[in-house]
């Protein structure tokens, strides 16, 4: 295959074109879910196929096949010219792709166990246990469920600037869910999830058993202790795989480029962010808000090698001590706006998508000098407060300017102490507010992965990691 689309691609560059570039694309899925020791779901999938971006006069055209023989391929290649040709003069999207360095590299992520070398049957083994233990812990508990995700993506990159990448991305992660119904209007949830750029033995580490007894437990202090915290302004910590979710919807999309740029406008949104904001030293958070992108953050879920415009894996800081400092972009988004500092984010969901700008680990790390050393001293720091615990829902404006987030549980701050167990929290604030009120965090950066961040139209499904330290704002707004 790589022979041949080099010389599709030189063949069609002799005609005038400013790049073109071939992605080949297998992706290797599957999914399992049991319920209450059994199970429920075994699907598995594989699509595989080539996609071609022509820039012509800075016209981008792109077409797909998964017909792999050459006059497929070369047919396809004619229908991304004639789209260039067409957007020439009919759109204000011209795209200026700035030129790429000739790369010639691979990547694959490092494993010990490939998930595709194991048996289904062995696979689920681990769901079914974990489901079953769950289910048996409390009467009241009516459903344990449990899936485990596993993927092999593999991408050859070929451009006509002479480069050829080619990187495997295997991913491994599950979740576990107890339900408890404890009569009219006593219904808790609680739910643990993580996925990694690493091979089945991170199923191991992940530990559904040691979830299953923690989320067992948890349900129980909920119907027996939890209270509902009365409405008000409060001192809030948050836990790093809430925080990731936070950091996600707050800072992760509002900071990618081609949102910025309005791309998404019709589908995902816009940002409240302006192209002109990296000019003049924008304060995004407290002095405290460091958001690091960092692709090579092995075995983070969004690792990678290159992204999908050839550009090669490297950290940036996106806030850097509360100054925005860099936009989350690709080759061609940060070109438009005539930015030096590519940050390696255009990644497509499969041979028929075109790369868009995407997050990857994109995580808060704090600055050890201004950080404490651990949970006690942050809850003694915050004197009275809330300490709120896994992600429920959320619902954010769609220019990402304010927010509304609900988790699963906490527990009522008082003298510096944790005290009652809280049911779901509800907490609002104005984005930047609510940064710039990060007032102390921990030291260690815990991760958390996640699989399937939608955007894109049509859409496109891209896996992320996020999380930090735990992190204390003050003065948030609790409840509706
Ligand atoms: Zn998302």
């Amino acid at each position: 295959m790589q022979e041949l689309l080099v010389e599709i691609i030189q063949e069609t560059r002799s005609i005038g074109i400013n790049h073109i570039d071939a992605r080949y694309v297998k992706d290797y899925y599957e999914i399992f879910n049991a319920k209450n020791g059994n199970p429920e779901r075994l699907s598995e999938s594989y699509r595989s196929g080539v996609g071609f971006r022509v820039f012509f006069n800075n016209y981008m055209g792109f077409a797909s096949t998964n017909n792999l023989e050459k006059s497929s391929l070369k047919k396809t290649v004619k229908m991304a010219l004639k789209i260039a040709k067409l957007t020439e003069g009919k759109t204000k999207k011209k795209k200026i792709f700035q030129e790429e360095k000739e790369v010639h590299d691979k990547y694959i992520t490092p494993t010990k166990i490939d998930p595709f070398s194991v048996d289904i049957e062995e696979k689920i083994i681990p769901l079914l246990e974990c489901t079953k233990l769950l289910a048996e812990k409390d009467a009241q508990i009516r459903n344990a469920t449990a899936s485990m995700m596993n993927r092999k993506y593999s991408t050859l990159y070929i451009s006509s600037e002479g480069s050829i990448i080619d990187q495997i991305l295997i991913q491994c992660g599950g979740s576990i869910t107890g339900m408890l119904m404890a009569g009219p209007g006593g219904m808790f949830v609680r739910t643990a999830e993580n996925y990694r750029a690493q091979g089945l033995e991170f199923i191991e580490e992940f530990d559904l058993i040691e979830q299953a007894e923690t989320i067992g437990n948890d349900l129980v202090v909920l119907r027996e202790k939890a209270i509902t915290v009365p409405n008000g302004n409060y001192n809030l910590i948050l836990e790093p795989s809430h925080l990731g979710l936070v950091i996600h919807e707050s800072i992760g999309h509002p900071t990618e480029l081609d949102r910025i740029l309005g791309r998404e406008a019709d589908f995902a949104g816009t940002s409240f962010i302006e192209k002109d904001y990296l000019e003049n030293s924008f304060r995004y958070g407290s002095e405290l808000v460091n958001i690091i992108h960092d692709p090579t953050l092995t075995p983070a879920l969004g690792t990678y090698g290159y992204d999908d415009e050839a550009t090669k894996a490297h950290r940036i800081n996106i806030v850097d001590h509360g100054i925005l400092s860099a936009f989350q972009s690709g080759r061609s988004t940060a070109s438009e706006i005539g930015i030096e500092l590519i940050s390696g984010n255009a990644r497509a969901h499969g041979h028929d998508r075109v790369p868009i700008d995407r997050m990857a680990n994109l995580y808060f790390d704090p600055d050890p000098k201004l950080a404490l050393s651990n949970f006690d001293e942050l809850v003694m720091e915050s004197k009275k407060g809330i300490y709120a615990m896994y992600s429920k829902t959320h619902s954010i404006a769609p220019n990402r300017s304010n927010f509304q987030f609900t988790t699963q549980m906490g527990y009522l701050i008082e003298n510096g102490e944790l005290t009652k167990p809280l049911k779901s929290i509800v907490y609002g604030s104005r984005t930047l507010d609510f940064w710039k009120n990060c007032v102390a965090t921990t030291k260690d950066v815990i991760i958390y992965g996640t699989p399937n961040c939608g955007k894109g139209n049509p859409g496109q499904t891209i896996w992320t990691s996020h999380g930090g330290p735990y992190s204390l704002f003050k003065n948030v707004r609790i409840g509706v």
